[in-house]
């Protein structure tokens, strides 16, 4: 598989990953495929997953600015369209508790704010008639150990206290009666207002309305290079420059290696690797009593997350391989398999008939940031969900179209602060290898 912290170019002619998204979701809706000709547009967006379409929808409806999109395989062919189709109130990794510490109450009040909005903008959306299979409800935070409830309950008081946002507090023999009988489950917080859907068709409901709008996508069209003529920017491609007076970064964890010296350096692209298995009996969801299709994750450091579809199979996921040529490796689905076995031993027989991966977007400072790049007026990024980013990526979408346009945006460090480097950023993949073996050792024994 691409592994962005390796290779400088992201190959063009690549098709959906063999996904349960790709075979539910039907065909990609008319773009105008492969750029042929040199162009000359006022803002060219790089990517057409969540951000960069949301950036191009709002630029396009709020400022009157129609910008090109460019994406080097398919519209949503990143982390968009490879997702679990969780939508939580929440942006990157920092836990409210941090922002409060770090930042004081008024700038983590506003950040919630954002993340809400966040929410809101996706619904409002999909109200425009997207259908993308929204399941009811429910967002469940499982304790997978007993010393973890403590945790979650402080997360509550937390919620209730600073932002009204009430959540219902389960115990072990709750979840097992009203949502499903997980039995690594030791109790649980339960938020209303979390949901899950299906991310491609969520995707392709964007590029309809950019269609709408006549936005123009071209697929199969990766930025080569981008480089600066005098006041504007010339974005290579393989069959075509992109003259432009501004460019926004839209790639994410799918960025190439040295792509852009605004973002080089400044992530670290981590794999997550989805199951799915195939539908469960009526005697299988009996005997896990999983009557709920609230979306779930667990409380370890290194998460696990799943939720049941709408065609009654299981969704799983959790951790991948650590490089790209590792991605295919089936030892990987086989470990979610059996953690989903562990977590359900009704469901000893089930298969898996679908796995892949995505790259998520880890930032130093856990947090995206949405910014115009230093000394580079023209140039504009937002990166860096840390796996979190289906609604927020929406948000920030929004908000760079703000700065696009010349407008200002709420003065918190998401979008008044650059993508911090890493520190020896060749090491980071070592970082990372370290980070889950603590995770592993912090999981079973802290
Ligand atoms: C397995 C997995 C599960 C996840 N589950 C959830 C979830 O349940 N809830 C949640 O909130 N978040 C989740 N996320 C994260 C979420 O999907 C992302 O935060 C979000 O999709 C980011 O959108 P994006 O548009 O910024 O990036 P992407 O969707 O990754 O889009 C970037 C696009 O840019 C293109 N690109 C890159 N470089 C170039 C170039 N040089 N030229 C042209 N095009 C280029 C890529 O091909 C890609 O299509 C998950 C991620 C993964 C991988």
């Amino acid at each position: 598989m691409y592994d962005p912290l390796i290779q400088n170019q992201l190959a063009n002619n690549q098709p959906y990953p063999d996904s349960y998204w790709a075979s539910v979701s039907g065909k990609a809706p008319q773009n105008k495929g492969r750029l042929q000709q040199d162009l000359d547009t006022d803002v060219v967006v790089i990517g057409a997953g969540y951000t960069g379409m949301s950036c191009a929808l709002h630029l396009q409806r709020e400022y009157n600015i129609k910008p090109v999109i460019i994406e080097a395989n398919e519209t949503a062919w990143g982390c968009s369209g490879r997702n679990a189709g969780f939508i939580l109130k929440s942006t990157g990794r920092k836990s409210w508790t941090k922002m409060q510490q770090q930042w004081g109450d008024p700038v983590m009040r506003m950040v919630y704010q954002e993340a809400c909005e966040g929410v809101e903008r996706v619904h409002a959306f999909i109200n425009e008639g997207i259908d993308c299979d929204l399941q009811q409800p429910g967002y469940i935070r499982v304790a997978h150990k007993a010393n973890k409830m403590q945790e979650l309950e402080a997360q509550a008081k937390l919620l209730s206290s600073m932002f009204g946002y009430d959540v219902d507090v389960l115990s072990r023999a709750q979840i097992h009666q009203h949502y499903m009988a997980d039995e690594n489950a030791h109790g649980a917080i339960r938020f209303e207002d979390g949901v899950g859907l299906n991310p491609l068709k969520l995707a392709f409901g964007y590029q309809r309305l950019l269609n709408d709008a006549e936005v123009d996508i071209y697929t199969h069209t990766p930025a080569i290079d981008v480089q600066k003529h005098g006041a504007r920017y010339q974005v290579h491609t393989p069959q075509g420059i992109i003259t432009a007076t501004k460019v926004v970064i839209a790639g994410n964890g799918y960025m190439p290696k040295g792509f852009h010296p605004a973002v080089a350096n400044k992530t670290l692209p981590v794999l997550s690797q989805i199951i799915v298995t195939e539908p469960l009996s009526d005697a299988q969801l009996a005997a896990c009593n999983f009557v709920t299709s609230n979306v779930i994750m667990d409380t370890r450091a290194l998460k696990y997350y799943y939720r049941k579809l709408p065609d009654n199979r299981i969704l799983f996921g959790g951790r991948g391989a650590i490089t790209g040529k590792g991605a295919d490796d089936p030892y990987f689905a086989e470990r979610l398999l059996q953690e989903l076995k562990r977590s359900f031993p009704g469901l000893a027989d089930i298969r898996y008939q679908y796995r892949w991966s995505g790259w998520i977007c880890m930032t130093l400072d856990d947090i995206p940031h949405i910014a115009q790049a230093e000394s580079e007026p023209g140039l504009f990024y937002a990166m860096g969900y840390c796996g979190n980013g289906l609604s927020f990526s929406v948000q920030a979408g929004k908000r760079l179209a703000d700065k696009v346009a010349g407008q200002s945006v709420p003065n918190i460090p998401l979008y008044q602060s650059q993508l911090p480097a890493f520190p020896l950023p060749m090491f980071r993949r070592v970082g990372q290898w370290a980070y889950f073996h603590y995770g592993k050792f912090a999981d079973r024994f802290m």
